[in-house]
């Protein structure tokens, strides 16, 4: 490695300007640390920037033993992390920068302005409060490393430090910069990287019904998964419904489970619409509306009927019940049909969305190659690697975010 003719040198480069490259900037630069962020789009945090919808889940409100049981793989591996900076140390990091948070449902933490803009603006302030430089439109190509020190080459420069973070994010979503450079940097230097696979992703399917709902979605529902037309698992939680398929938490929390079941053969989800009241009762519901409303068209009581926002795709639910039908003439086993079908509305499904549409990739670095206490390179101890480059599995409501805050802390503390 030619040190010598590099035409900068610093103590830390940090490659991507993301959550956890900017939060591993800010800390090494807070300890002193000359450090220098290496970002390739226009600005930083494009990624950061969508994340909750714009409103960024920063991380998810329990203790640490409940946070890392969610880990897979990771819960013994991050634990001594952790323990240096955890979810406690996430609010105190943002509240005490002047970003109050608050907890939603299902122990989600966002930023009370509801907006990932200031949480990003909270980044770049750490960063260069404490005199780090932020660089963007730099393009790292290239990573050299032993054991006396590092040089990165960008389009335009050669810049030698001690130590080097990368942070380039895992797969998902590319077009926000992360395409995978990191992972050919860590395989230069002797890393294994596990096959990247779309994580926590939507599911597509087949279904006309689902796609009529785009948009809606649905707080507390119960799917049961099939394959080839066995039980396999069932859960419940949110569903959004989308021009492609189906998301929110509930979806994508299962979608590892059903990409690895639809390997198999023939996956068919049921859908239950009211999993708090069995089939007798929902009947005995359906009922009372219709003594309610004898004279009216079908048509017209189906908001009372199937959940809010399902009303206008009744005819496309039920297609043997004429949405004019009389009310009256609806024939007892019509009733029991329409009981039955919202207990178990079906819907097949035709694959996994892609890396264009997963929130995190799984794969990357396996951690055993990572000492995790540092987030340093077992290969090379100049080396330190945070975020979506991990092999972490997890689940979505604030848990990436917070693995980045984490391990960028980390590194930047040991740098
Ligand atoms: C739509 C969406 C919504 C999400 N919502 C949430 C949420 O609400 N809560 C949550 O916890 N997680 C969420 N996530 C996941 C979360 O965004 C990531 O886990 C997190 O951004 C990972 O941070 P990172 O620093 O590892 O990588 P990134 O944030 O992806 O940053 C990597 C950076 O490296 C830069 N880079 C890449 N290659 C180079 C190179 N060669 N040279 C220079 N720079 C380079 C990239 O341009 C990028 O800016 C969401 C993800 C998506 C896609």
């Amino acid at each position: 490695m030619q040190k010598r003719d590099a035409n900068e040198y610093v103590d830390v480069i940090v490659i991507g300007g993301g959550a956890s490259g900017l939060f591993a900037a800010g800390r090494a630069a807070e300890r002193g640390k000359k450090v220098l962020v290496l970002e390739k789009n226009a600005s930083c945090g494009e990624k950061l920037l969508l994340t909750g919808g714009g409103r960024c889940n920063i991380t998810n409100d329990c203790d640490t033993r409940t946070f890392l049981a969610h880990l897979g793989s990771g819960t013994e591996a991050l634990f001594s992390a952790f323990a240096q900076f955890d979810v406690k140390d996430t609010f105190t990091f943002f509240e005490k920068r002047g970003l109050p948070l608050v907890v939603e449902a299902r122990n989600r933490v966002f930023p009370k302005s509801q907006r990932a803009q200031d949480v990003l603006s909270v980044l770049e302030k750490y960063v260069r409060d404490n005199g780090g430089t932020i660089r963007t439109k730099a393009k790292v190509k290239k990573v050299e490393a032993d054991e006396s020190g590092v040089v990165v080459e960008t389009q335009s420069a050669r810049i030698a430090a001690d130590s080097l973070i990368i942070a380039t994010g895992g797969l998902s979503h590319p077009e926000t910069g992360s395409t995978g450079d990191g992972f050919r940097f860590v395989e230069s230097l002797g890393h294994s990287v596990l096959e990247p696979s779309a994580d926590l992703v939507p599911i597509e399917v087949a279904d006309e019904w689902v796609k009529r709902l785009s948009g809606t979605s649905l707080s507390f529902m119960k799917m049961t998964v099939f394959l080839n037309g066995k039980r396999q698992f069932f859960k419940k939680g949110k569903v959004l419904f989308t021009h492609f398929g189906l998301s929110g938490p509930l979806i994508l929390n299962s979608a590892r489970a059903v990409g690895e079941l639809l390997k198999q053969g023939s996956i068919m989800i049921s859908i239950d619409a009211y999993p708090d009241t069995d089939i007798a009762e929902l009947d005995e519901k359906i009922l009372k509306v219709f003594e309610k409303s004898k004279n009216k068209m079908i048509k017209n009581v189906a908001d009372d009927i199937v959940p809010h926002g399902m009303a206008d795709i009744f005819s496309l639910l039920f297609p043997a019940i004429p949405p004019e039908k009389k009310v009256h003439s609806i024939s007892k086993e019509e009733r029991q049909t329409i009981a039955r079908t919202l207990k178990a509305l079906p819907v097949q499904v035709t694959g996994l969305m892609g890396m264009d549409r997963a929130i995190v990739s799984d794969g990357g670095i396996p951690l055993e190659e990572i000492d995790t206490k540092y987030m340093r390179s077992r290969i090379n101890p100049r080396v330190y690697v945070t975020g979506d480059m991990l092999h972490v599995n997890r689940k979505s409501g604030g848990y990436s975010l917070q693995i980045a805050w984490t391990s960028g802390y980390v590194a930047g503390s040991a740098v």
